[in-house]
């Protein structure tokens, strides 16, 4: 047997996904105006982007961005542990700590990075990481990193985790949850996942990238609307690239567990701090998510009258109560002809396909933001009641509506 080519057995994945139709494409976004986007000559209006509380382009955010730049200039030129850690981002560290309610916090340059770091630096080979079946991609490959085993349980199953938990006694045990699930909108059962950690002697990470700025009163995340402080959920992970409208990362917790990761968490020690005017412009980013709670509220009953529009047209809505509003198609070809239609008709949502979500789950994943006025929802259903869905994936109420 000849050596195989690396180029060339990629290139037949690829061919594969061309075959299959699962081929996905970069789309060019020439100019961001809102929710509305350029894209060559057309103009759409877009539910697919994370800026849930509608920040992204909010001019604080770009002056202090601009300032700090100014000032500091655009790169922090080194990693946090030799000269790239700056004021501002132990600024916003200190903030980011207050508002989840937790001693201390810790940015890394993106929530990918957050979740290998604080994987591979808590678990080994030997202990056991316990996770929901549906959690983000990025808390499977930290798990599978460290090492540790990892178990995934049936999605928001307590009693299957339970199990998991108890045929593993004497290893040390991580089980880690997206808050809000990222495909789905759905929250996970946090207090009762937090009482079998306490039961198990397990320790509970959330990630809650979906959460924070979205849930809460203040809008400190699923943590804080579940009331479960740092005692319960030692480890806490968020991005800013969400609700915040920035970008990067923090995991937030207790000092020893910063301290360590300090010291041993190669995605935070080996790369480049994230740019000062970043940290600048997050910082903003977080008072106007915890001042303006009219942009939660907005956000709230966009989401209220989305739901009960969809509802009246039958369409396979998925139980969900935060931003992220999934239409369950099943065939990938389906989601994707119905994002296609879609587009025809300026309403910019993408298909989520296999091997993002389980095969025969395809969906239109449709998020919601503060940015979007009432109008747009009713824009966005109007384009939803042409689609010509399959009879079967109606939903039963339409005939009482
Ligand atoms: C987006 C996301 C991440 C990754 O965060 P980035 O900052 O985009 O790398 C991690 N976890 C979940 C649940 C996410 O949705």
């Amino acid at each position: 047997m000849p050596r195989p080519d690396l180029l060339q057995r990629l290139a037949n994945h690829t061919a594969e996904r061309t075959r299959t139709r699962l081929l996905r494409r970069l789309h060019t976004i020439d100019l961001a105006d809102g929710p509305w986007l350029e894209s060559g000559s057309q103009r759409l209006l877009s539910f697919c982007s994370n800026d849930y509380l509608g920040l992204a382009q909010h001019p604080q955010l770009v002056a202090a961005l601009t300032r700090a730049a100014r000032e500091e200039g655009v790169g922090s030129t080194s990693a946090h542990l030799i000269c790239g850690h700056r004021r501002e981002h132990a600024e916003l560290e200190e903030a980011l700590a207050v508002w989840t309610g937790r001693e201390c916090a810790l940015l890394f340059s993106t929530g990918y990075m957050a979740n290998l770091g604080v994987l591979q630096t808590l678990l080994a080979g030997g202990d056991v990481c316990v996770q929901d079946k549906l959690n983000h991609a990025c808390l499977l490959d930290g798990a599978k990193l460290s090492g540790a085993g990892l178990k995934r349980y049936p999605h928001a199953d307590v009693d299957a985790a339970a199990r998991q938990l108890a045929a593993n006694p004497d290893a040390a045990a991580m089980l880690a949850t997206d808050g809000v699930f990222s495909m789905d909108g759905d929250v996970a059962p946090l207090r009762e996942l937090a009482q079998l950690c306490a039961r198990e002697r397990a320790t509970l990470m959330v990630d809650d990238a979906h959460g924070l700025g979205v849930l809460g009163a203040h809008g400190a995340g699923s943590l804080d609307a579940a009331n479960l402080g740092q005692h319960e959920v030692p480890l806490l992970m968020a991005t800013l690239g969400k609700a915040l409208g920035c970008s990067g990362a923090f995991v937030a917790g207790p000092a020893a567990l910063i301290e360590g990761l300090i010291q041993f968490a190669r995605p935070y020690i080996y790369t480049t701090a994230m740019p000062p005017a970043l940290a600048a412009a997050a910082l903003e980013a977080v008072q106007l998510a915890q001042a303006e709670t009219w942009r939660r509220d907005k956000l709230a009953a966009l989401i209220a009258r989305f739901r009960r529009g969809a509802a009246e047209l039958g369409l396979p809505l998925a139980p969900s109560p935060s931003a992220i509003q999934p239409l369950l198609l099943g065939g990938a070809e389906t989601a994707l002809a119905a994002a296609h239609a879609l587009e025809r008709q300026g309403v910019l949502v993408t298909a989520i396909r296999p091997p993002t979500v389980p095969a025969g789950q395809a969906r239109l994943r449709i998020t919601l933001s503060a940015a979007h006025e009432e109008a747009h929802v009713d824009r966005l259903l109007g384009a939803l009641e042409t689609l010509h869905l399959p009879a079967s994936l109606r939903a039963p109420g339409d005939d009482h509506v």
